[in-house]
């Protein structure tokens, strides 16, 4: 099955993601552009080099011209896309879906994912099979990536004053080598984990806390000050506590506020609470969005948020880029432990620990998921909800947010609450009241 979401495409390799798939979408996405200059990059998959030379064939098709950076991750070719002024970027990736998947995001000359409207527009494109057939384009190496990535970073954080020592887990992916580097940039100690790029992927690729064994006992082992895990494509970020615990992707952006201190802070609808706890402390307003990357990033650019992110360990800092960028939040973290002078232990434990139960409705056809939404508001009609995306329902035990997948006829159940059982009791609740 292909799946085309506003993320981009993705599928497994000549399954759903043909070699045809991936011809079409590159030169519809250079029909779009109008030729120009393109930036590409991939993560380390096993097919990237195989599908990069069919995007390249598809660019080159439409008189684009190729600027190849090579193994980068999702951010680094969003901000090389803007800094290079080039009219769009496409990063080879699944993200953090197993090694057989690959796929194609697009990004446009801002650096941000195309837009809904821009993004149907590349579709219909697709669709139609009309491609422009122009002089062909060249193709262009670029090396400086991520030395202008790890600038980035560095410029916009105070520089950590302790010399930490830091475990990197970086999944065989794209952020295999740069990591490593900008927390030597940062003056850390570093023991790198997972950085063999010819090996994808050593453990599941999502860095969820029971992914994260490893690194947890390389943090213990090492007497390290804190772990950080990327996923594949390097665009979220969770961290392991120096004593060892993972803990859920959902405190990387609330702590990236905790430094950063913004006025305002734009997170999408099911991102935990615990944004509007540290929000709270440090008077923050918090926008909400529908779920996806480039809902946020272009509410963030609509009202000049100064961070923003989404509960997956995805922090999109825009003195760094536009996009879900590891390397932004890891940079961010340090420069809050050293600031604060307390531990990453401590930090965490000043907070509220929230905990998420999350399952899915299979539904017959997505107007079968539209009528279970309805009925939700129905049932809950003296509740305060938000239907930004789905329904969300704020209860005084905490709160539910169901969505309709974009792919497929299914809803999604997310329930969140102060304590596991809690937060079970409200998803068993919601089912029994729908089914
Ligand atoms: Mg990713």
């Amino acid at each position: 099955m292909l799946k085309i979401t506003i993320s981009g495409v993705r599928g497994r390799v000549d399954e759903g993601l043909t070699p045809e798939t991936v011809l079409d979408f590159a030169r519809a996405f250079g029909t779009y552009l109008k030729g120009g200059k393109v930036v590409v990059g991939c993560d380390t998959r096993a097919s990237g080099e195989y599908l990069k030379g069919i995007v390249f064939s598809g660019l080159l098709s439409c008189g684009c011209n190729v600027i190849d950076l090579g193994i980068a991750t999702t951010p680094t070719v969003g901000i090389m896309t803007k800094h290079l002024k080039a009219k769009g970027g496409i990063v080879i990736t699944a993200s953090h879906n197993p090694n057989p998947w690959n796929g194609l995001k697009f990004i446009s000359s801002d650096g941000l994912f195309l837009v809904p409207l821009e993004f149907e527009k590349m579709v219909k494109i697709y669709e139609n099979k009309k491609f422009s057939e122009r002089d062909k384009g060249t193709v262009a190496k670029f090396n400086h990536a991520n030395r202008i990535h790890i600038d980035k970073v560095a410029k916009a954080i105070k520089r950590p004053r302790r010399r930490f020592t830091v475990v990197v887990d970086s999944c065989n992916g794209a952020g295999s080598v740069i990591t490593p580097l900008l927390l030597k940039k940062l003056g850390c100690k570093v023991i790198a984990i997972n950085t063999n790029m010819k090996l994808p992927f050593p453990h599941g690729p999502e860095p969820t806390p029971h992914n994260l064994k490893e690194l947890s006992a390389a943090v213990i082992k090492n007497k390290a000050d804190i772990g950080f895990a990327q996923d594949p494509d390097a665009d979220r970020l969770s961290i392991v506590t120096s004593g060892g615990r993972a803990i859920s992707e959902e405190y990387t952006v609330a702590l990236c506020a905790l430094y950063v201190r913004p006025k305002k802070i734009v997170i999408n609808l099911s991102t935990s609470s615990l944004v509007d706890e540290v929000a709270a402390k440090i008077n923050a307003r918090v926008f909400r969005t529908k779920i996806g990357e480039i809902h946020v990033a272009s509410e963030m650019k609509k009202i000049k948020a100064e961070i923003g992110g989404e509960g997956n360990g995805g922090v999109i800092y825009p003195k760094v880029g536009m996009n879900r960028d590891s390397l932004a939040g890891i940079g961010i973290i340090l420069a809050l432990l050293s600031e604060s002078g307390k531990s990453i232990d401590q930090i965490v434990g000043e907070l509220t620990e929230y905990f998420l139960a999350k399952d899915k409705l299979e539904c017959q056809t997505v107007a079968d998921a539209e009528k279970i939404l309805e009925k939700t508001k129905e049932i809950f009609r003296n509740e305060k909800t938000d239907s930004t995306d789905g329904i969300k329902v704020y209860l005084k035990e905490g709160w539910i947010h169901l969505r309709a997948s974009n792919t497929e006829p299914i809803l999604r159940i997310f329930c969140e609450a102060k304590n596991e059982a809690q937060a079970q009791e409200l998803l068993l609740g919601i089912k029994s009241k729908l089914l």
